[in-house]
């Protein structure tokens, strides 16, 4: 089937707000097999919105809006939608029960403007909606189908799932299926080398991307139904954790702090966090996780030397020596963080986000972490490579998410972890 998308409204034009139920939309069309052919984004006129319509009719066989929905006078895509269709307005009975509902639930009146949410073309397929009072619908004619969606997100996201697609299953006769298998700690060339002649392969098919210093891949599968199609996936995922081991962090897992947070939770561990030039982004990333409470309990944002030394306990001839960017001083951070926090285990941040330097020749770039439980260790020397202006928010990320999975591989590792820190402190 072919489709084509249709956000309405000004602000999108305008770049007030981002469309983000495009991306939505076309992800979960492209995962029902159907061929999105183009997007397009028309403000709040109904001649423009007509040619749009008119135009995409003529050449695709679904048309699916967002937008447009509400009471105003310029929320109009229902209406012109109709008429393109030559369909009259019809009240809905049970959408104007449900309009009014709402406002009952509020407790305020009705303003007699919102009763218009409630006319729906003659013969529509009407779509509840369960997080607002615009019902949405899909409308048919001569083998034609337009599909109308609220624009906020969240009413928009849930009616999909609850209504538009299944009423879309219907016309799609296959469906593909994605799985992300992700890694940390390499990048995307020796990731496709060792993917090999995965790379290749047809159905399904394997892909490489790359993003802020992580590197997935993902494997995309097509067959008659999601059993099979998972069926074609499975062997594949397991080849690639093979090949992969330790470097893969979770399959389809949104982010490194989840996967941290799960295992924490799994080996029943607790961490402490020591952050410099993160200043506390890796304690706000495990916060994040719901239920992280049970795995981490203190962050210490050290940024001062000052607080390195009263609180970490970090030696001032270290600081001076070696400076604050340095293997000695993220152990000693560590060491401290641990105590501190009276957890199993703690992990050190320090480095150059930039852009400009520490007044020493260390590049901007450089990140020492440090993972502890107090006596085994596992250091790590980070040069991201980034000095450009804009790059702090980009070393500051790849920071934090390099230290949560240096976390990780000392938990899965724990063979090659190195054995006493203090005496490695002492050692300077
Ligand atoms: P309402 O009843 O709230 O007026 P509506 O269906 O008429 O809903 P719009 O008025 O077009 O929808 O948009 C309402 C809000 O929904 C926008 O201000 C915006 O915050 C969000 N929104 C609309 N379209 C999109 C989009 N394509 N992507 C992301 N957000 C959107
Ligand atoms: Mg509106």
């Amino acid at each position: 089937m072919k489709c084509e998308l249709v956000f309405v409204g000004t602000e999108l034009l305008l770049g007030d707000i981002l469309n983000t139920n495009a991306q939505y939309l076309s992800k979960k069309l492209a995962a029902l097999g159907f061929d999105v052919l183009f997007q397009c984004v028309v403000g709040d006129n109904p001649e423009r919105l007509r040619k749009v319509l008119e135009e995409g009719l003529s050449r695709s066989d679904i048309i699916i809006t967002t937008g447009g929905l509400g009471p105003t006078k310029d929320d109009l895509t229902k209406e012109v939608c109709a008429s393109v269709f030559s369909l009259p307005l019809e009240m809905h009975e049970e959408s104007l029960r449900r309009v009014r509902e709402c406002f009952r639930a509020k407790n305020s009146p009705m303003p007699e403007s919102n009763e218009k949410q409630a006319l729906m073309p003659r013969g529509s397929v009407i779509f509840k909606n369960t997080n607002g009072t615009a019902p949405g619908c899909a409308m048919e004619k001569d083998g034609k189908h337009i599909i109308i969606l609220p624009g906020p997100p969240r009413e928009m996201s849930e009616m999909f799932e609850n209504c538009a697609l299944p009423y879309l299953k219907k016309f799609s006769d296959h469906v593909i299926i994605s799985h992300s298998v992700r890694t940390f700690g390499i990048g995307e060339s020796l990731m496709a080398e060792k993917a090999g002649e995965l790379l290749d392969m047809q159905n399904p098919t394997v892909a490489p991307y790359a993003k802020s210093g992580e590197a997935l891949l993902r494997v995309t599968a097509k067959a008659e139904n999601e059993e099979e199609a998972e069926k074609l996936v499975a062997p594949v995922i397991d080849e690639i954790k093979r090949r992969f081991g330790n470097l893969v962090y979770g399959i389809d897992s949104a982010n490194p702090e989840e996967a941290l947070v799960a295992l924490l939770k799994e080996k029943d561990l607790t961490l402490a966090t020591a952050e410099s030039c993160t200043g506390g982004l890796i304690a706000k990333r495990i916060t994040d996780i719901p239920g992280a409470s049970d795995v981490f309990g203190c962050g210490i944002v050290s940024y001062s030397n000052e607080i390195k030394k009263s609180l970490l306990g970090v030696r001032e001839d270290l600081l001076e020596k070696y400076g604050a960017v340095s293997e000695a001083v993220a152990a000693s951070m560590a060491l401290g963080a641990v105590k501190a926090g009276k957890s199993d285990l703690a992990v050190s941040v320090t480095g150059i986000a930039g852009p400009d330097s520490d007044g020493t020749s260390k590049p901007v770039g450089l990140v020492y972490i440090a993972v502890t439980d107090g006596s085994n260790y596992r250091i790590k020397k980070l040069l991201t490579g980034h000095a450009e202006k804009s790059c702090r928010d980009y070393n500051r990320n790849v920071s934090a998410s390099a230290a949560l999975n240096e976390v990780r591989r000392f938990i899965l590792e724990s063979e090659d972890n190195q054995k006493d820190i203090s005496a490695f402190i002492s050692s300077f």
